[in-house]
């Protein structure tokens, strides 16, 4: 899959974003790295990537089992960063809000405010702040990526 352009919005080839992190190459260097590359292996189903970098203390016995059975039901429609703090030079916290569109049966927003720790030079998701879905302007492509006009669509 050489010209394919990673999930996670970035407009890079996935080979030279995301996998590397998926493939245990190379630590995301800055929470947002993190944040896209979880959304990354949500929509390739890296089940045990995406509970390595849950933070240890968040994980549950049967994050797998929750995890599969989740993923195999949704299928994910693109990513937006919206906000990512890289807080101050010797701050090991970081907030990354983003929205992300996923469909089960319809289109779905999710738009939360995540935290994320950095221990031992690796950042962690921590937990996150679900917030209301955006409104785009009536003439705005849709948030469902539908390409049709905000009012033509879920703003009908
Ligand atoms: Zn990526
Ligand atoms: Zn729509």
């Amino acid at each position: 899959m050489p010209q394919e352009l990673c999930p996670c919005g970035s407009k890079k080839q996935t080979q030279y974003c995301c996998q590397m992190y998926l493939l245990g190459k190379k630590q995301p260097e800055t929470a947002e790295k993190l944040m896209r590359s979880r959304y990354t292996a949500f929509t390739r189903g890296y089940v045990d990537y995406l509970i390595a970098t849950l933070h240890p203390d968040y994980r549950q016995p049967n994050d797998h089992a929750e995890l599969t059975t989740s993923i195999s039901h949704t299928q994910w429609l693109g990513l937006q960063i919206i906000d990512a703090q890289k807080g101050k030079k010797n701050d090991n916290t970081g907030i990354v809000e983003f929205e992300a569109v996923y469909q089960i049966n319809e289109p779905q927003q999710l738009h939360e405010r995540s935290r994320f720790i950095k221990t031992e030079g690796q950042w962690f998701y921590v937990d996150g702040d679900i917030l209301p879905g955006t409104t785009p302007k009536p003439k705005d492509l849709c948030w469902c990526r539908s390409g049709q006009k905000y009012r033509q669509c879920h703003g009908m």
